[in-house]
């Protein structure tokens, strides 16, 4: 099985500014693998935390890894050994997702399907990032009439304080009124410390959140029960949980986890989450990093297995090179084509 690469730079329509940061766009590496004449291709979204944050980094760490005769052994076994010698996770997704679209495509079946799943699915939410009130109050409306979403996952834990995340909150309240059919979420992405994540997570409760995620910084868990404790909103942790082996740490504090293909190293490890968390009654959300319709339409076709969907990332890209999963009454659909069933737009034109 031959390996190949391709890279694109993905500019975003808005900034996305979160409690860590903001980006503006990414460079995504494409991963083929070929055998049979059949091409298969997955995505990585370059992440710090995920040990590739360029795609050079995550093409050599390939490179480096794949021998063709991989070809000939199972998708689980060759996830193992990818994890043994230490592969980026979001570079392991992207072979992952690969070798999954190799599959699906070799048996003429979509992947949702092999995974004998059907399409329903949760509505996604989509993500409003760290602004001024006076920006986000122009920003909600044009996003919820383009995306007709019913779920909004407002990022706080910004740096300038719990004032200015009850002040943008405020700002969304006042656009989005008294919709019944709205429902709102809220990321702190660590941003909070454990006295301010107390007090935010009351005040959000009494403002009609549904739940909240990562309140604190990854590495400070310790707190994690104290929160938990006579919680007002839902708990879910995202940074502090990656695999699935990191699930039965936290059964006891939190209320679910939200995984990532990029930070779990692709389908396989997802599906392992999902098993491990249902075995510990804990619930289980989707989401995404910075990921173009190729990694998105991966995620849709395990969208059924999830109590909350986050595959959002390809609404907030003006250049996105794959087409795939559609956006269909705020569900991120999967299509029918074999594999993940996202193509290439310059392939799918020569074809
Ligand atoms: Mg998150």
């Amino acid at each position: 099985m031959k390996i190949q690469f391709r890279t694109h730079h993905l500019n975003k329509l808005y900034p996305l500014r979160i409690s860590r940061g903001t980006s503006t766009g990414s460079d995504n590496l494409y991963v083929g693998l070929t055998m049979d004449g059949i091409t298969g291709w997955g995505e990585m979204s370059p992440g710090i935390s995920e040990k590739a944050s360029t795609p050079q980094i995550g093409e050599d760490a390939l490179k480096e890894f794949w021998q063709p005769a991989y070809g000939q052994l199972s998708i689980h076994e060759v996830w193992d050994k990818a994890r043994r010698a230490d592969v980026p996770s979001c570079a392991l997704a992207a072979l992952d997702i690969a070798l999954w679209d190799w599959f699906g495509k070799k048996c003429n079946q979509p992947l949702y399907r092999i995974f004998g799943l059907s399409k329903k699915m949760a509505a996604t939410s989509v993500t409003i990032g760290i602004n001024p009130p006076d920006v986000v109050k122009e920003r909600v409306p044009e996003i919820l009439e383009r995306t007709q979403s019913k779920f909004l996952k407002i990022k706080l834990g910004s740096p300038e304080g719990t004032e200015a995340d009850q002040a943008m909150f405020e700002a969304i309240k006042e656009v989005v009124g008294s919709r019944k059919d709205l429902a709102l979420r809220v990321d702190a992405n660590g941003g909070w410390s454990p006295d301010e994540a107390i007090a935010m997570m009351k005040w959000l409760a009494d403002r009609g959140v549904e739940y909240v995620e990562q309140p604190l910084k990854e590495g400070e868990e310790k707190h994690l029960p104290r929160l938990f404790e006579n919680r007002p909103l839902p708990i879910y942790v995202d940074e502090s949980c990656r695999f699935s082996e990191n699930i039965p740490n936290w059964v006891d504090s939190v209320d679910g986890v939200n995984l990532k293909l990029m930070k779990c190293g692709g389908l396989t490890e997802a599906l392992r989450i999902v098993a491990t968390a249902r075995a510990h009654k804990v619930k289980v959300m989707i989401g995404c990093m910075s990921e173009s319709t190729l990694s998105i339409s991966a995620g849709a076709s395990i969208g059924a297995l999830f109590d909350a969907i986050d595959l959002d990332s390809q609404l907030n890209i003006t250049n996105d090179p794959c087409s795939g999963a559609t956006l269909t009454d705020g569900v991120v659909l999967p299509n029918d084509l074999p594999g993940h069933g996202a193509v290439f737009i310059d392939q799918e034109e020569e074809n």
